[in-house]
């Protein structure tokens, strides 16, 4: 028989959108559960937060749990883009100081782990199998432990990132602008021989970008932007392109020449696409699962916490007009983004060495090249 209990929310998907959402939900005092379908025990990508996480995690009651976790401080970002010089934007004059590097999956964990403090229910090792909405109340399927349970709910919300996971209102259209993937492969840094240097170095070359980072725990991380159909066919070929590729490098390689690779390479999608709509009848879309940046901006983590209070604000307002408030947070999203993709035009432009090659073509221009609907 299927075990079910209502809440006012469930949040599915316990990423940075998630968990802050839930955190948020649970402060104001709403029930709210949250489906995880990991334990936070693999490798998650996304390391690079600038110094605008304070006021979120701020107010979210987290702050002091951040600067206790381990979490490297770092100075600023240097890149090489345009030219052959390196640029240094130093976090100097950020009011709220410095950036950090961080190890993603220790980051979400505590965030789950302060989402079941604030009084959330958490559940772990459970992943969301369907969804389906009726006379007002949405009934979320689950499987933990090779269970099946249901939960029901007033209001839902999905913080899946660029899960594949399509039913119900989780089909909708989706615009894709690019196809870009991120070629990551995870170091152990030696302290005695790792450079001293914690910003993180950004440098185009003629196939697309790279950019590289100490980590917390003696780990650091070098990361390949490209795009697909200029990678080997071959998987095979895929680690000698890679480190050809970095031989191109006036400045990455030098840092990554002093690390020593801990695994192997590993392909993520990076690529911008949106969701055609970030809001409906009692439901919201935070974080990747509603719009993906360019890791370029290094925007994504921020942007997902952001998305995840002001839906929780959305949803627990005492206003009673729901729709409104819930077009207002569509709006914010849809010229968030529009924001996003004029700056990321921009600074794609500003790099013209290998203005011929197709990586620079693809972004060279407006956005013509509007990859793929689905
Ligand atoms: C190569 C690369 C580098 C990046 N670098 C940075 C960076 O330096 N700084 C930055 O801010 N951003 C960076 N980003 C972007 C950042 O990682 C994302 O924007 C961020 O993770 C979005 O958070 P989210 O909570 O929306 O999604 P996610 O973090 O993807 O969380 C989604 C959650 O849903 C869970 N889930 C999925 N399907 C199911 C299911 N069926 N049932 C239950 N649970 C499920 C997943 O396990 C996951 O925990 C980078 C991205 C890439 C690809």
């Amino acid at each position: 028989m299927l075990e079910q209990k209502h809440y006012d929310v469930v949040i599915l998907g316990g990423g940075s959108g998630g968990t802050s959402a839930a955190i948020a939900l649970a402060n104001t005092g709403a029930s709210v559960a949250l489906c995880e379908r990991s334990q936070y025990r693999e490798n998650r990508v996304g390391e690079m937060l600038s110094p605008w996480i304070r006021p979120l995690l701020t107010e979210l009651g987290q702050w002091e749990r951040f600067i206790q976790s381990g979490h490297l401080s770092s100075p600023g970002i240097v890149s090489c883009w345009g030219n052959s010089q390196l640029y240094e934007n130093e976090f100097i004059f950020n009011p709220y100081g410095c950036g950090w590097h961080i190890d993603r999956s220790y980051f979400d964990h505590s965030m789950a782990m302060a989402a079941i403090e604030t009084g959330a229910k958490v559940f772990l090792n459970t992943l969301v199998v369907d969804i389906s909405y009726e006379e007002g109340l949405w009934n979320i399927l689950i499987r933990q432990d090779g269970k099946i349970r249901s939960l029901k709910a007033d209001f839902l919300i999905n913080a899946l990132g660029r899960s594949q996971f399509k039913k119900g209102i989780l089909a909708t259209e989706r615009i894709y602008l690019d196809n870009l993937v991120g070629v990551v492969q995870v170091f152990q840094s030696n302290p005695s021989e790792a450079t001293e240097d914690l910003r993180m170095l950004i440098e185009a070359f003629e196939g697309g970008w790279w950019y590289s980072a100490q980590l917390p725990k003696g780990k650091a991380i070098a990361v390949m932007m490209t795009d697909p159909d200029l990678l080997p066919v071959k998987l095979n070929d895929l680690e000698a392109y890679w480190k050809k590729s970095l031989l191109t490098t006036l400045y990455t390689r030098e840092r990554v020449d002093l690390w020593h690779p801990a695994n192997k390479l590993h392909i993520y999608d990076a690529c911008t696409s949106h969701q055609n709509s970030f809001s409906g009848q009692q439901w919201l879309v935070v974080g990747d699962a509603a719009a993906t940046y360019d890791p370029l901006s290094a925007q994504g983590i921020l942007k997902a916490i952001s998305n995840g209070i002001n839906a929780a604000q959305a949803i627990t307002s005492s206003e009673l007009n729901h729709v409104k408030l819930f077009q207002d947070y569509n709006a914010s999203l849809l010229s968030n983004f529009a924001m996003y993709t004029s700056e990321k035009r921009l600074y794609y432009n500003q790099e013209r060495r290998w203005e011929n090659t197709t990586f620079w073509k693809r972004r060279s221009g407006d956005y013509r090249n509007l990859v793929n609907t689905v």
